[in-house]
């Protein structure tokens, strides 16, 4: 976000009612535990390419809000979850959570709802979370 807007954004802030703010909050909230997630997935990427092991290895923009890298051995480019059973899973940061549903051994539909996923999307998640346990 640009400067300009960004302080835009601040003023509006005194004149939202209580309302407004809880939502305002709900959603910061929300979205700073998306980043730190993002983050910490950023922090696990590996130092050498997943495909052919080579150390060249640049730095090549941010997709999905996650670091994206280019390997100079083979051409391809990966991030901190290729080749893991995060590859392509939309919302990454709600596995830990999900994980976490199924830890207390609440149901599906009960998970599905405590994350806001719908029942599709949690049945992605149950199936990359018994591959992983199955690996591990
Ligand atoms: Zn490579």
């Amino acid at each position: 976000m640009k400067v300009a807007q960004f302080k835009a954004l601040l003023d509006s802030i005194g004149s939202l009612t209580t309302a407004q703010l809880t939502e305002l909050s709900g959603l910061v909230s929300a979205s700073k535990s998306k980043q730190v997630s993002r983050e910490a997935l950023d922090s696990m990427a590996p130092k050498a390419c997943p495909r052919c092991a080579c150390t060249t290895v640049v730095r090549n923009g941010v997709r999905n809000g996650l670091q994206r890298y280019a390997c100079r051995g083979c051409h391809k480019t990966y991030n901190a979850t290729t080749g893991t059973p995060l590859s392509r899973l939309r919302d990454k940061e709600l596995f830990e959570a999900y994980a976490q549903c199924m830890r207390k051994r609440m149901t599906i539909r009960e998970s599905a709802q405590e994350l806001g996923l719908t029942l599709v999307v949690d049945d992605n998640y149950l199936g990359r979370l018994t591959t992983t346990m199955l690996a591990g």
